[in-house]
């Protein structure tokens, strides 16, 4: 069995005791079964990785002894997310696997034909931490707080906006982006399940930083959209 992964949101360093909350010492004690003198591994998006002894248990706290750093922090590649929330099961499916891929924010917009107007934001944030420990990630995506997606267009300035649109006409994503370095900061769009509307097309096209793509001849839903434009936006400009 791999080793435990827990993403703490404290700052980690050589020697610290670092008590443990309630949920965790649950997970670790309860759940895994660890005890004293057990190893796991601990990050927080800043400080990389570290290895973490069990000094103290008890029913509803223990405290980690950080021994020392096991992998030092990288960046996550500078891909943003837009998407329009879903329903729920999907939007889960579509925030767990960005986080499993590999991109820095998650920036959900509403869209005149959203299907869904709430949106659990400390849940999801939860859902992207127990992907980034399951996944040996060193830091866990921002999860924006859902903005109008008229509004974020009214705002754009020069950013790359990858825009997946099924209508036939646009060029297939990698040819799209092949004469881009990688590297390169990219804002990938995925519209709802009914699409954009024409307005809301018009104005995503007349942006310069647009860059109108095609995910093949299938109409894909909106969760598989996600994870196909962000597999290969990944391999061209990211950490692939
Ligand atoms: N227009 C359709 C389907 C929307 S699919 C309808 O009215 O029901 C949901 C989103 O997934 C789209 O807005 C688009 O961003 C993305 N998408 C789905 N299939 C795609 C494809 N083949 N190429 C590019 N984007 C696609």
């Amino acid at each position: 069995m791999s080793t435990v992964r827990l993403f703490l949101d404290i700052p980690l360093a050589a020697d610290r005791a670092v008590p443990l909350e309630r949920d965790h010492a649950h997970y670790l004690f309860n759940v895994m079964r660890l005890g004293q003198g057990d190893e796991i591994l601990v990050f927080n998006g800043q400080d990389g990785e570290w290895a973490a002894v069990v000094a103290e248990t008890a029913k509803k706290r223990g405290v980690l002894a950080l021994s020392k750093q096991t992998r030092a922090q990288t960046e996550l590649p500078d891909i943003e997310l837009l998407f329009a929330p879903i329903k729920k099961a999907r939007t889960d499916f579509i925030v767990e696997k960005a986080c499993e891929l590999g991109c820095r924010r998650l920036r959900p917009v509403f869209t005149q034909h959203t299907n869904s107007e709430r949106l659990n934001l400390p849940r999801l944030r939860a859902h992207m931490i127990e992907a980034a420990e399951q996944c040996d990630g060193l830091s866990v995506p921002v999860l924006e707080e859902p903005l109008k997606l008229r509004d974020v267009l009214a705002g754009w300035k020069d950013r790359m906006l990858i825009f997946c649109n099924e209508a036939r006409s646009a060029p297939e994503i990698s040819a799209a982006l092949a004469s881009f370095p990688r590297g390169k900061a990219a804002s990938i769009l995925i519209g709802p399940e009914g699409g954009f509307s024409p307005t809301e097309m018009e104005a995503i096209g007349s942006l310069d930083a647009a860059v109108p793509v095609s995910l093949g001849p299938r109409v894909l839903r909106a969760d598989t959209a996600a994870v196909a434009a962000l597999a290969v936006v990944q391999s061209r400009l990211g950490d692939w």
